[in-house]
């Protein structure tokens, strides 16, 4: 397997579990899926279907996308193109349309039609899944937990509630079990549950469709509110505007409000001061990044309920190295019963570690790291990628080349001819590259200070 079809694989159970498809469903639409290349900027795929391109396309580009995020760490445009057959005649001109339609093509094109209506049919939301019960609790989380079990029992008893934190960590999931309790224990309570971005949506097409009227009434209507994500709110100044009425008009009627975002209220911006000041004044509550005992409590729990059999010594083994988010483990947990329900082995320790190094965001893969590092360096110094990588030896490229080359060997595991590789120098040249910049981290003042903000941004990426 190479690079790409490894990035490929990893992100595949991270598709279906966001789709919520079943293996068959799935493999209508993505069986042959290939991703060809990966640049700092996109990511070309290929298909073997005009259907299936045309349905990646409109249908399931976002979740392509975050599901690449995912594994590389950062945001590329996917692009899809047909997978094309090696021509027989180069030189024939294909007409625009397909004259006799192949009775296998058609076969497969019924094939795909039935499985869209089979998905449309059986699919359900992921949110349904997310309950209290399944909820693992661990000191970063007891708070926020608390909170929302509490205002599940008993609306309004902390109102409004913001909890935020990092990406991964539950909030999503707290969310829905709030909704999915109150659905149950108390029926008749009305319910608005919205990603922010659909907010948004619904409410600029409401704008548009002369409609906001409905719009206002389904919102403000609503015994308990939930929005999550509301950090997209930033900057968008109609939505924030409608939001601040909706939400002033629900807590002034008593009713619950519960949003949660990535980062706290101060960090939402740019975000109008009244609105901020709304949230400021909620019950706000931060869920941690889990520590070991959680990260091994989560693991223990996951591998039961997909009936994994793993040793303790692995668990810990993967407790210790997923040390960042819960999404994470997760991703590798349902990687590791795909490998094996499909080629029914149980995995060893070393296969855990490849999967990790796929998954694992701090573990980008070299070539796109320095992609990134040359992205970031001409950005810096207004220097192009192409000046970098040139003969040019004017001191402005020449120092920009010389940074660029220490950032790499700095933080990737790139080899001195590998680097020399990229920059069409010999080995020397790199080396006299890295002793500059360290000769002038020592006695340039603020020569470090941007070496290491350059770093940072390359990894801020992440
Ligand atoms: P966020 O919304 O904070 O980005 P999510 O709620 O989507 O994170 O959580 C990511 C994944 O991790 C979900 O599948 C969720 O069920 C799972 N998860 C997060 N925290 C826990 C936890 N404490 N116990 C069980 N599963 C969890
Ligand atoms: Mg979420």
């Amino acid at each position: 397997m190479d690079e790409l079809d490894r990035i490929l694989q990893a992100a595949f159970p991270l598709m279906q579990t966001k789709l919520n498809y079943t293996d068959s469903v799935f493999a209508v639409w993505f069986s042959d899926l290939k991703l060809i290349d990966l640049k700092e900027d996109g990511a070309l795929f290929t298909t073997g279907t005009k259907l299936r391109k045309k349905i990646l396309e409109t249908k399931y580009k976002q979740t392509v996308k975050e599901a690449l995020a995912q594994i590389i760490g950062f945001e590329v445009e996917p692009r899809f193109e047909l997978a094309e057959e090696e021509p027989v005649f180069p030189n024939l001109i294909v007409p625009d349309e397909t004259p006799e339609e192949d009775p296998n093509e058609r076969l497969e094109r019924e094939r795909e039609m039935m499985a869209l209506t089979d998905e449309t049919r059986s699919r359900r939301s992921v949110l349904d899944d997310y309950t209290f019960d399944n909820f693992v609790e661990g000191s970063s989380n007891r708070f926020a937990l608390a909170l929302c079990q509490a205002v599940a029992k008993e609306p309004t008893c902390y109102n409004p509630l913001f909890i935020y934190g990092h990406s991964g960590l539950g909030k999503t999931h707290l969310l829905a079990a709030v909704v999915n309790y109150i659905k149950k224990h108390s029926p008749g309570l009305k319910i608005v549950y919205k990603k922010s971005e659909d907010f948004i949506n619904e409410l600029i097409a409401g704008i548009a469709g002369g409609t906001t009227a409905a719009f206002k009434e389904k919102y403000r209507g609503a015994d308990v509110l939930l929005i999550d994500d509301i950090q997209f709110i930033a900057g968008k100044e109609s939505t924030q505007e409608e939001f601040f009425h909706t939400f002033s008009a629900l807590y002034e009627s008593d009713k619950q409000i519960i949003l949660t975002s990535d980062r706290p209220p101060k960090d939402i911006q740019p975000l109008e001061e009244r609105l901020r000041t709304r949230f400021e004044s909620a019950y706000i509550v931060e869920v941690q990044p889990p520590n070991f005992e959680l990260r091994l409590a989560i693991i223990r729990k996951k591998s039961a309920t997909m009936g994994l059999n793993l040793s303790p010594e692995l668990m810990e083994y993967m407790a210790e190295r997923l040390n960042n988010n819960i999404r994470q483990i997760e991703g590798v947990l349902k990687k590791i019963h795909a490998i094996s329900s499909i080629h029914g082995v149980t995995v060893n320790k070393e296969k855990i570690e490849e999967i990790i190094s796929i998954v694992d965001p701090g573990n980008v893969p070299t070539a796109i790291m320095v992609d990134r590092i040359l992205a970031v360096v001409s950005k810096h110094y207004g220097v192009s990628v192409e000046d970098l990588k040139s003969k040019k030896r004017n001191a402005e490229i020449a120092n920009a080349r010389h940074v660029a080359v220490y950032v790499i060997r700095k933080i990737t595991p790139m080899t001195l001819k590998g680097i020399a590789g990229v920059f069409g120098k010999d080995h020397a040249t790199i080396m006299a590259s890295i002793s500059k910049v360290e000769i002038d981290i020592k006695t340039v003042k603020n020569a470090q200070a941007q070496i290491l903000s350059i770093i940072k941004e390359v990894k801020g990426k992440q």
